[in-house]
């Protein structure tokens, strides 16, 4: 199995060091070349949105890349990676456009920044996992296709529909690999 990391910009490094850990071969996804060979899975990890959205255009990799995931083809974002995949963007435009869901970007701002806390998330582990937030977005609404895997306060802050898995926290960023392994299921 070999899952590519986009490495555009934000935090890919983390994802990296996850797979490692639990001995899944990853790659980093740069230019158009590194996505010529076959690979397994993607991962659209956290950081900015609006500057991954324009480098991927700038690239040459955002028609590849949601083609690949029409057809099929597993997906995790995180944070601005969720935001990526969201068919609706509250007040903006979209930018993959293919998750059936509304986002709200920088959703907790006026509240706190950052913050984290520990959850049970029963589709993922039976353990509580740290769910750690950063400048983050949460889901405002899910079409019925979607799967909602975690809420927190009242905000969809995971789910699934289909191959396409997102969380608007960072499971990358703890030594908790559920999440990973999660997503590894799906492959
Ligand atoms: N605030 C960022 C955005 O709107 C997302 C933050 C993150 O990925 N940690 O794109």
């Amino acid at each position: 199995m070999r899952i590519g990391i986009l490495a555009l910009q934000g935090a890919f490094i983390e994802h990296k060091y996850a797979l490692d850990k639990l001995g899944v071969e990853s790659f980093e996804i740069r230019q158009k070349r590194d996505i010529e060979k076959p690979f397994d899975a993607l991962i659209i990890p956290g950081g900015e949105s609006t500057v991954i959205g324009k480098l991927l255009h700038k690239l040459d990799l955002f028609e590849p890349i949601k083609k690949m995931i029409e057809d099929g083809m597993p997906v995790w974002g995180t944070c601005a990676g969720l935001i990526l995949l969201a068919k609706n963007i509250v007040g903006e435009d979209a930018h993959l456009g293919l998750m059936d869901m509304t986002v709200k970007r920088n959703a907790y701002g006026k509240q706190i920044d950052s913050f984290s806390q520990e959850v049970v998330i029963p589709e993922v582990s039976e353990n509580p996992f740290p769910l750690v937030f950063i400048r983050a977005p949460w889901i405002e609404s899910v079409g019925e296709n979607v799967n909602v895997l975690c809420e927190l306060n009242g905000h969809i802050v995971a789910a699934r529909q289909d191959n396409m898995l997102v969380t608007s926290f960072h499971p990358e960023l703890t030594d908790n690999t559920a999440f990973t392994e999660y997503f590894l299921k799906m492959i």
